[in-house]
């Protein structure tokens, strides 16, 4: 195929693809041209070459969960001497160092715990939010929500009216995987949201006011078709609400999960960035996922349809447990984006930006290691758990032995 294919001619004309017409110029298009069609996308859409980027801290508050995906390393089943939840205090310390290097939100995501109710969110996001009125809760992804739902018996729009009352922002695409249920069964992840639930979760979320990220992980079981059907489903749902700011995508990390198996290359992790770029004409942002790819390949997404460089992170626990650590400060952020010859510009969770890099606005120190969820020798289970009922039988015995 060459760039004067009529599916190419259609990219460049800036028209809609069909699904055969996709999955024919993935299947066909050499790496190169892919590449060009993605990036005249990204320069169509922000063509005065500004690459944004986020100063947030990527916590996660509990490892504990019921739902075992096969592909996941991080989760820690109920009773695991390895299990934590994190306290309200040790979050607080977590949000002063965000903003001590100039952030302006968490990311704040965890397992699906039985034993932490609906009610210990809500005064979770009440206390951030009272002693840090303008920092932003970008947090549960739509399976915490759905968890949620079902251990409050409560419908999934007044889990979100709830949460939202108690001070949530805006909700991150994760737990997508791939949105097609062969591949979520297969994947055990199909039990914590079929493919339609976690879209549903994701529009009420857009009627009630918020803005949302998608995600896509590939790289497991999933054929050529069913990625594409991933995309396909995002567009339609962003045709209906215009909800969603961005689209993140990243290769399945195997290491140390019970699926195993090896990691998709970089070239298959550009051509999918490419593919999305071109698929999701409706969506204004693709984050580069330098997180799981490495600086150098983050840096290349670039000139593959991406205009974001996602978050600073200084936490990660989940990529990490699955073998891959990398990590990037904010400096090392900026020099990626101004090498590769674009202007780089914090932004918030809607992608307004905020200004040039703050570390030339101030001395911020340099942080050369990723932090993590906790720290040796902090407290196993806070004390503010002990206000909370247990759900499980180890919760509940555990509740007892610390009151
Ligand atoms: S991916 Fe999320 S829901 Fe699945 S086992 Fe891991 S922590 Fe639990």
């Amino acid at each position: 195929m060459t760039s004067d294919d009529p599916i190419a001619a259609k990219v460049t004309a800036g028209e809609r693809l069909t699904a055969p017409e996709a999955l024919e110029l993935y299947r066909h298009a050499p790496t190169r041209l892919l590449g060009r069609l993605a990036d005249a996308v990204r320069e169509r859409k922000h063509p005065d070459r500004v690459v944004t980027y986020i100063i947030d801290r990527n916590v996660n508050y509990t490892n504990v969960c019921v739902a075992k995906c096969t592909f996941c390393a991080f989760y820690r089943p109920v009773g695991s001497p390895e299990g934590y939840v994190l306290g309200f205090e040790e979050l607080f310390r977590k949000i002063d160092e965000t903003i001590a290097v100039g952030g302006v939100q968490l990311l704040l995501q965890g397992g699906h715990n039985p034993d932490l109710p609906l009610s210990w969110y809500e005064d979770l996001f009440r206390a951030i939010k009272e002693r840090y009125p303008s920092f932003k809760l970008h947090a549960l992804s739509p399976p915490e929500v759905i968890h949620l739902s079902r251990l409050s018996q409560l419908p999934v729009p007044a889990i979100i009216n709830r949460l939202m009352a108690a001070g949530l922002d805006s909700i991150p695409g994760g737990g997508a995987e791939i949105l097609v249920d062969r591949v979520r069964k297969a994947l055990h992840c199909h039990g914590k949201a079929s493919a339609d639930e976690w879209l549903d979760v994701m529009r009420h979320a857009h009627r009630a006011g918020l803005r949302t990220t998608a995600t896509m992980m590939y790289g497991t079981v999933e054929t050529d078709e069913e990625r594409l059907e991933h995309l396909l489903r995002l567009r339609a749902v962003q045709d209906e609400t215009g909800g969603f700011t961005a689209f993140i995508t990243w290769s399945y990390q195997p290491e140390h999960t019970e699926l195993g198996g090896t990691e998709a290359t970089g070239i298959d992790y550009l051509r999918t960035l490419a593919l999305a770029r071109i698929v999701l004409d409706n969506f204004d942002n693709l984050q580069a996922s330098w997180v799981t790819q490495g600086g150098k390949v983050g840096q290349l997404s670039l000139a593959y349809g991406a205009n974001d460089m996602g978050s600073v992170m200084i936490e990660e626990n989940v990529v990490r447990a699955a073998g891959a650590s990398y990590c990037m400060d904010e400096v090392e952020i900026v020099r990626n984006i101004e090498d590769a010859g674009f202007v780089a510009k914090r932004r918030n969770m809607h992608y307004e930006r905020l200004g040039d890099p703050m570390f030339r606005e101030r001395e911020v120190p340099r942080m050369l290691e990723l932090a993590t969820a906790r720290a040796e020798g902090e407290t196993p289970l806070p004390g503010e758990l002990a206000n909370y009922p247990a759900r499980s039988r180890a919760g509940k015995q555990l509740r007892v032995i610390s009151s």
